[in-house]
């Protein structure tokens, strides 16, 4: 692996880990973890084979579960380039996709103010992960040509919800990470922007992960079956048509790709 920047002097690299499994991790990341002296890592980044991908390198979890970071962001940031000025070759290692939702820019300037060399290494991104790990594609040809990903970390003010509930009566495919908590605010938000009670909802959680489970329902029922079954973080929120895709067999989801297959076919 070639050394970026000045071969003496430190350097960090921020990887998207993935939804979790370990061998979601793309070859660069590993490649990076291999020559790494300390990884600082998320709670919800692949960590469980860290001592074979990172034999030599000193392991720090700064652990952010919900409502709880073992290290606030300053300090992880203060942590890394102290590290790295050190001479260190510092990994970052993050869940998903780094600059989904993940911080990954702020880390990346806080690498430019202290002058250090940074290379990103891009991750598979939960936004998408955890739907297909649902069977639930998020475009799908004659359904949804289009989707949008939009964090439920604070309940969302009535312009987004409206801007939401319109690409979603265009077809669009809305998918809302780190909403379980909100995600009454955020449905009855939906529903009164004009979204329909029978729109698909599905939450999975712990996509690619042991214990993934999808819980699906209607934009009007999501919430008391999400409640039922003790849906919790992490979880991706998928609403849409597409969200019938992923029963097999499934009437609606039958009906659903013969309208599709009808309209693509028109249109070819
Ligand atoms: N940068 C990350 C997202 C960080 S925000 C990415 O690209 O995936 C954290 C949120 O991501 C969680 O609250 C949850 O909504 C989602 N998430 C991360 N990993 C997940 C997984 N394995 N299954 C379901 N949701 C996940």
């Amino acid at each position: 692996m070639s050394a970026i920047g000045d071969p003496r002097g430190g350097r960090v690299t921020l990887i998207g880990g993935g939804p979790g499994a370990d061998d979601l991790l793309t070859l660069r990341a590993v490649r990076a973890l291999g020559s790494a002296d300390v990884v600082l890592y998320d709670r919800l980044a692949p960590h469980a084979l860290l001592h074979e991908f990172a034999p030599r390198a000193e392991h720090i979890d700064v652990g952010k579960t919900p409502g709880h970071h073992a290290l606030p962001q300053s300090g992880i940031e203060a942590l890394m380039v102290e590290k790295a000025l050190g001479g260190a070759h510092v990994v970052r290692l993050k869940g998903g996709d780094p600059y989904v939702l993940g911080r990954g820019g702020e880390e990346v300037l806080a690498c430019h103010r202290a002058g250090l060399p940074v290379e990103v290494v891009p991750g598979v991104t939960s936004a998408i992960a955890a739907p297909s790990a649902a069977g639930i594609p998020l475009t799908h040809r004659g359904v949804s040509t289009m989707f949008t990903v939009v964090s439920g970390h604070a309940p969302l003010d009535d312009d987004t919800l409206r801007h939401l509930a319109g690409l979603g009566a265009l077809g669009g495919t809305i998918v809302i990470l780190m909403g379980v908590a909100n995600l009454p605010q955020i449905t009855a938000g939906l529903a009164r922007h004009g979204l329909a009670a029978d729109l698909p909802v599905a939450v999975v959680e712990r996509g690619f992960q042991p214990g993934q489970r999808t819980t699906v329902s209607q934009l009007g029922g999501i919430v008391v079956a999400a409640h039922r079954a003790g849906a919790e973080s992490p979880a991706v929120i998928v609403v849409g048509e597409v969200v019938r895709l992923a029963h097999d067999g499934d009437l609606s989801a039958q009906g659903l790709m013969d309208r599709a297959a009808r309209l693509t076919a028109m249109d070819a």
